[in-house]
């Protein structure tokens, strides 16, 4: 590899694919932390709608103790038998609720009931039993009645509930609250859990968790679970907890269709993808700039090239004229024989230079895509038989064999015939400067398909299969086999192929190494 190809490989890796490496390394490892830290959003996400559902029935029911408190300092100053109606009225407005007990302290003996007439449903105890039931959950739970007394001395209300086995499908809320006379109160609501959720927690429940989480409340011990909606499958619950109110129920949620590690996963895979993508894209970029660059410093060396190999082969024919000129201006030379040839070396030295001179002009209008083509009716085998002609004692001086072969059937067609015979005359001086030691040349004309042709055969060296495609570049030069001794600037056949261009025909090769090589030119029979 040439040197400034492979400084500007060592520029790119660094500049590019070195940051480029780091980034996907760096991004490959940040991927763990990433779903760590999702991960521990959604689960914070989740756990704030637990925590306001939780909130919401903490609410609810506190909102009832504060209405029962109202009424039961309203019943008290009722008359006996207005209270039964005024019972019934009140639950009707508390679905789920369905005794209420009050006491005045934990050992009361004389426990008030509320609503005793939905018990059988309930308690698996009589009436009778049933204040020893209370009282004894009451002492049973001293400690705690002791703080709610301590904390509604601080003047706040709480609401606690207690473990009570005892009652069959119901949960008690305790509360305590100040009586118009100034004594405290000791208030039970007996709530059934299951018709709260049904009643209560239900709207609230589809609303918080609309189509995007299944969120479900569940008494594993009772087999009881409650769905937020029936219409997804979960898997399993991702995320639970306690339901504050009803200690023996706990609140979950989950993800619909999709759990947080699917979710995770997902993301983390399509990041890696992205960067996969991203680094493939960079390292292609990379290798088209790569081969941009290694061609323009191709070019350029061989543009180089292209200006030694002209100045050398403007060289030879200017020395040899001005060595046999000087000689005549000195009179030096004697018989007449002798100053004709010298004579025709001058000439066709001088002849050899225009051609040079000629073909470089031709290439840089064709470069600069300034050269104009005259195209007229014309016999191509009139053409080729020109070039034919002008060539032939001159190499059969030099030892060829050359013949031409017409094929007479071929019509008129319209060519410029000037860079037709320009690009013959560059195949013939091509098979003379590649033949070795058998000296044969044929320029041959026929027609295949809708093309006539004339071909250039030589029995020369050849060209490799892989330089055959590249020798049509402009200063393209075959670089193995014996090439260098033969001069050349590289620009011969890339004017051929132009003019062939040009003429909307083409230029084919067959060629076999140390055998020879036939160029033929196509051009279309009708334009
Ligand atoms: P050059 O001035 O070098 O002859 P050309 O464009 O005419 O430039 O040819 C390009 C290259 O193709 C030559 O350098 C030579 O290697 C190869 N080439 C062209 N014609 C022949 C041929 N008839 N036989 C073998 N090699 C050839």
């Amino acid at each position: 590899m040439n040197k400034t190809v492979k400084r500007i490989v060592v520029i790119l890796i660094i500049l590019i694919l070195l940051p480029a490496a780091f980034l996907t390394i760096n991004e490959v490892i940040s991927l763990d932390q990433n779903e760590e830290v999702i991960g521990r959003i959604y689960s914070n996400q989740l756990d704030a709608i637990l925590y306001s559902v939780n909130q919401y029935s903490e609410d609810v029911v506190s909102n009832w103790a504060s209405r029962i408190d109202l009424f039961l300092d309203e019943v008290d100053k009722l008359k006996e038998e207005e209270i039964p109606g005024m019972v019934d009225s009140f639950y009707n407005e508390f679905p789920s609720l369905f005794m209420i007990f009050i006491a005045d302290s934990i050992n009361d003996d004389n426990i008030a009931l509320l609503g005793w007439d939905e018990k059988d449903k309930y308690f698996s105890v009589d009436q009778s039993h049933f204040d020893i039931l209370i009282n004894n959950l009451l002492v049973k739970n001293k400690g705690l009645v002791k703080r709610l007394f301590t904390y509604k001395q601080a003047g706040y209300r709480k609401l606690e509930p207690i473990e009570a086995d005892t009652v069959e499908d119901g949960s008690i809320l305790l509360f305590i609250e100040e009586t118009p006379q100034g004594t405290k109160r000791i208030t039970g609501m007996v709530i059934d859990p299951k018709e709260f959720t049904y009643r209560i927690l239900s709207p609230k429940l589809q609303e918080v968790a609309q189509q995007e989480f299944l969120i479900s409340v569940f008494n594993t011990s009772e087999n009881f679970q409650f769905n937020s909606s029936r219409d997804f499958k979960v898997k399993e619950v991702q995320q639970s907890k306690a339901l504050w109110i009803f200690p023996n129920y706990k609140i979950g949620i989950s993800l619909v269709g999709q759990t947080i590690e699917d979710l995770v996963k997902q993301r983390a895979l399509t990041n890696i993808l992205l960067i996969g993508l991203l680094t493939v894209v960079l390292i292609l970029g990379v290798w088209i700039v790569y081969r941009n660059i290694k061609k323009e410093v191709e070019l350029a060396q061989i543009k180089s090239e292209f200006v030694s190999n002209v100045s050398h082969e403007l060289r030879t024919p200017l020395s040899l004229i001005s060595m046999f000129s000087e000689t005549l201006e000195m009179d030096r030379v004697k018989t007449d024989e002798k100053k004709k040839e010298y004579y025709s070396i001058i000439s066709s030295e001088a002849n050899r230079l225009s051609k040079i001179v000629n073909s470089i002009l031709n290439f840089s209008k064709m470069e600069a895509g300034k050269r104009q083509f005259n195209f007229v009716d014309s016999y191509l085998n009139d053409v080729a038989e020109n070039v034919y002609r002008s060539y032939k004692f001159h190499l059969e001086q030099k030892g060829f064999t050359f013949n031409l072969t017409k094929d007479e059937t071929i019509p008129i067609i319209k060519i410029d015939e000037e860079a037709v015979s320009e690009a013959i005359v560059n195949l013939v001086d091509n098979a003379v400067k590649y033949s070795d030691n058998k000296k044969e040349i044929t320029i041959r004309t026929g027609k295949e398909n809708n093309f006539a042709y004339v071909e250039v055969e030589d029995k020369g060296i050849g060209i490799p299969e892989k330089d055959q495609k590249k020798i049509f570049d402009k200063f393209f030069r075959v670089s193995s086999g014996n090439i260098h001794n033969v001069k050349g600037s590289g620009i011969g056949l890339s004017i051929v192929k132009y003019i062939m261009d040009a003429h909307k025909g083409e230029v084919r090769l067959t060629s076999k190494i140390e055998e020879g090589s036939i160029f033929k030119l196509l051009i279309p029979l009708s334009r």
